[in-house]
């Protein structure tokens, strides 16, 4: 049987590698094979990939996906692409946007332009519910407005627009996931969850920005790469699907939730004034359509989660201590690092 050959964008990162794991790991689809294209930038890390780097089938290359050289001669290699790598977060768009829009709006063009020319099968753009902005009410279906905020919202907005565009504009087979907040094991520590659990675990006090009270829907990776696979293999063409788990908490609630985990104690978060707010007080994703569309069903409870994600980081120092330097957000966070 050929195998199908799957190009992963950014597939040395936190959701990318999950994914490329999931592929060839021992629950994966049988008959596939993936070449990770990845240009190891801050969050990008080829340990994510251990699991993976000596399985049959597996290839990385290094290589930035605005270059379209390297992307025309890996697309015409390849069945479907699911694409992932993105510059993020949203907190670092906020000290300049330029490395944004290139790649994730020009990066994104260049993928769906060698799709183009070499017939690929299919296109799986990677967004996130972000573009819609922030809801007080409800929850989003994939047929609100977006709205995004931030300038890695309105990046992440123009990607996937353009790639639905070039669905409805020249027939390619595009289908679009946006999901919610992810948290896991391998997330980059500047994140919200690992930055908890990492400064826990030094024994530093937290600092988080804001008053605490914005609320963000949270997804265990596993579950958002569940949903990915679904969109993969049983989505239709030029359709968007939410992912979420309803997994709604405040940041107050969520470090409450942390510190219990970790057993540590509530004053080792402080709450710091934002600097200035983006405007996204709320994140709610209404997933009724990959769950009666493609029968999705998040299977991880939010706290057993927190609770591995915790135990993992724990037994794991040796993967994320190195990277602290890179994760700090601000100049005297993790003050007490070796220099
Ligand atoms: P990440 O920063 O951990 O990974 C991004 C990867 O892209 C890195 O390995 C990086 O080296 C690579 N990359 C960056 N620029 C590149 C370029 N020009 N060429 C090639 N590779 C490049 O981010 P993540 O959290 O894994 O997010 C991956 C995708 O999932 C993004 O598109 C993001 O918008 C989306 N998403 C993430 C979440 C979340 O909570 N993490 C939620 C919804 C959607």
């Amino acid at each position: 049987m050929t195998p199908t050959r799957i190009l992963v964008t950014g597939g040395a990162g936190f959701v990318g590698s999950h994914y490329a794991r999931t592929l060839l790991g021992p629950c994966g689809p049988p008959g596939v094979a993936v070449t990770v294209l990845d240009k190891l930038t801050r969050a990008g890390n080829l340990a994510n990939l251990d699991d993976v780097r000596h399985a049959p089938g597996f290839s990385f290359v290094r290589g930035d996906i605005c270059d379209p050289d390297v992307v025309d001669a890996l697309v015409a290699v390849h069945d479907q692409v699911v694409h992932f790598a993105a510059d993020s977060p949203v907190d670092r768009s906020r000290l300049g946007s330029e490395g944004f829009i290139r790649t994730n709006v020009l990066g994104t063009q260049t993928l769906l332009d060698a799709a183009l020319r070499h017939g690929l099968h299919t296109f799986i753009h990677i967004s996130s519910v972000e573009v819609y902005g922030s809801i007080r009410a409800g929850s989003w279906p994939e047929t609100d407005p977006l709205r995004p905020n931030s300038p890695y919202s309105a990046s992440k907005a123009a990607s996937d627009l353009l790639a639905l565009a070039y669905h409805r504009t020249h027939g390619l087979d595009v289908r679009v996931a946006r999901c919610s907040n992810n948290y896991g094991h391998h997330q980059f520590p500047e994140q919200v969850i690992p930055r908890i659990i990492t400064h826990l675990l030094t024994d530093r006090p937290v600092p988080l920005h804001g008053n605490g009270l914005d609320v963000r829907d949270w997804i265990h990776i596993d579950d958002h790469v569940h949903g990915i696979e679904l969109v993969r293999t049983g989505g239709r063409p030029g359709e968007v699907y939410n992912i979420g788990a309803g997994d709604e908490l405040s940041q107050r609630e969520l470090a409450g939730l942390l510190l219990q985990v970790c057993g540590a104690d509530r004053g080792m978060i402080r709450f710091v004034e934002h600097r200035r707010s983006n405007g996204d007080r709320r994140y709610s994703v209404d997933t009724t359509k990959i769950q009666t569309e493609l029968a999705f069903a998040p299977r991880k409870d939010l706290v057993a989660g927190l609770a591995e994600t915790f135990d993992w980081y724990r037994t794991h120092r040796s993967w994320w201590e190195p990277l602290l330097p890179r994760a700090c957000q601000e100049p005297n966070d993790y003050e007490r690092l070796p220099s």
